[in-house]
């Protein structure tokens, strides 16, 4: 029924209001042609400014891309006797990404890096790590964002804080002759290549990443590399030079990595078949979804039978699920009120509770309550390919739900919420085994929350809330140091 009707008007043909451009092979990407089809109409419209944005990124990226004549001249600036003249010809310049820690948070880094690349006219190539190829389509027409696996720059892995390409330590060792930044090897001015480490637990020095003079240093550097584990858009939204053009490519703030997550990552077609095979056996018929992602990271603070009761809290108190009825044992539900309930969670036991739970009992006002979970993998196990399968189709399952509740802190919500373009309710974290009061809060915005945002400003700039300069940047309900866009 739902997928009747959510096919009805044909909205599979309006690529997401011009968010996605025509042309692919439909046969090699089903997922981009399809997925109008299951997902619930967004609420948000991409601005003809971000669509036109798309457009010319998508221009570049070709004109750019790997193997051209303008990538292979720039290439040569990382080989002895490549000619900057000749590459600054070119226009092309270079974001390189790395991945690092779980699913969820390689694509909010991805998505991070892909605004960066757009607000700074670089080409995003991505390193495509074990398996990431075959979870997601490309993206763009006509050209790959695949690094090519002849990229002389070899072994991601040694690029960190302490890596003498490191922009932090550039910073530190104060590489920089006329705000330009100096090979620390060759003493050439500009460097050719710098690595920008943004991960969780980064100093300060590589936070000047996001401060307006180091990114007009930055700007003349014809390779970056980044690798981060956040959804770094927020700062990105705190610097003057891109505010502006931030502010007119999002005008509705809060559907920034929506669009961007609509956009970027299309699912792969063996992926698609997982989605859609499991959504038409258990899903289809539901008038409505409830999704519910549960994330356990720290077994001691939030033993099993916490976790359940505050799920069961949450979801009964919120009115998210219907009560049982205790009264009539004997009621008779009512076929055509539907609901579906897709659990997402590593572990076994929270499926069977609440299912259970429905079929000892009536649920309250006849519904019909089926309870539905595709996996239970025991442990994170990113880089194996089918794992990461589970996790990428799990996401976007959560994305077809009309309710979502995730999990304080979990990156694997974030992505969820944002594909379905819904607020989530969150499930606050447990202090000390006991279920936190209220249970669960709603969200201000279905935008994820940049975790590891700097504490405080650029340079010279100390004190005051970081939080509290802008109206649309504002404290994580979930993480109360991070930062979201409302
Ligand atoms: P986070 O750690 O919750 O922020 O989310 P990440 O996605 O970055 O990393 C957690 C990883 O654990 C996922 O990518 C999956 O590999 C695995 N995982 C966690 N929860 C689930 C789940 O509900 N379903 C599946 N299939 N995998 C999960």
């Amino acid at each position: 029924l739902a997928l009747v009707s959510r096919t009805d008007n044909k909205r599979g043909e309006d690529y997401f209001s011009g968010l996605l451009v025509a042309g692919f092979n439909r046969s090699s990407c089903r997922s981009r042609y399809e997925s109008a089809l299951y997902r619930k109409p967004s609420r948000y419209k991409p601005s003809a400014r971000l669509v036109r944005k798309l457009r010319q990124y998508e221009d570049l990226h070709r004109r750019c891309g790997p193997h051209t004549a303008s990538y292979n001249k720039v290439l040569r600036l990382l080989k002895p006797g490549g000619a900057a003249r000749e590459a600054a010809e070119t226009g092309c310049r270079y974001l390189v990404w790395t991945p690092t820690y779980g699913l969820g948070n390689r694509i909010l880094s991805l998505a991070s890096t892909f605004l960066y690349a757009l607000l700074t006219d670089r080409v995003l190539l991505i390193d495509r790590g074990n398996d990431f190829s075959s979870l997601m389509c490309e993206p763009f027409p006509n050209t790959t964002w695949l690094l090519p696996l002849d990229f002389p720059v070899k072994n991601f892995n040694s690029f960190n804080q302490g890596h003498p390409l490191s922009y932090g330590r550039l910073v530190k060792n104060k590489t920089l002759r006329n705000d330009v930044l100096e090979d620390p090897f060759s003493g050439h001015t500009p460097s050719s290549f710098v690595y920008l480490h943004l991960t969780g637990g980064y100093t300060s020095e590589d936070a000047y990443f996001f401060c307006e003079p180091d990114q007009l240093v930055l700007r003349e550097v014809p390779w970056l590399l980044v690798r981060s584990d956040e959804y770094f858009v927020p700062a990105l939204f705190l610097n003057n030079i891109f505010d502006l053009e931030l502010t007119l490519m999002f005008p509705e703030k809060e559907a920034v990595f929506h669009h961007l997550c609509r956009y970027l990552f299309h699912p792969s077609n063996e992926v698609w078949g997982m989605i859609t095979r499991y959504y038409e056996s258990y899903l289809a018929t539901a008038e409505e979804i409830v999704g519910i992602q549960i994330r356990v990271f720290d077994k001691k603070r939030s033993p099993f039978d916490v976790v359940l009761r505050q799920v069961l809290d949450c979801t009964l108190t919120q009115k998210l699920l219907p009560g049982i009825d205790l009264s009539h044992p004997a009621a008779v539900a009512d076929r055509r009120k539907t609901k579906a309930v897709l659990i997402t969670s590593l572990y076994t036991g929270y499926l069977e509770h609440i299912r259970t739970m429905y079929w000892e009992h009536p649920a309250a006002g006849g519904l019909v309550v089926s309870v539905h979970q595709p996996s239970h993998e025991g442990w994170q196990n990113t880089g194996n390919k089918a794992h990461d399968m589970k996790a990428w189709a799990e996401m976007n399952l959560l994305g077809f739900a009309d309710v979502i509740v995730t999990t304080a802190r979990s990156t694997f919500g974030y992505i969820g919420q944002a594909l379905g373009g819904v607020k989530p309710w969150i499930l606050l974290r447990p202090q000390s085994a006991t279920i936190p009061k209220p249970a669960c809060v709603r969200d201000f915005s279905m935008e994820p929350c940049f975790h590891a945002a700097p504490h405080y400003f650029c340079r010279g700039e100390k004190g005051g809330d970081i939080g509290a300069v802008v109206p649309y940047v504002t404290r994580c309900k979930d993480v109360p140091n991070g930062l979201k866009l409302v």
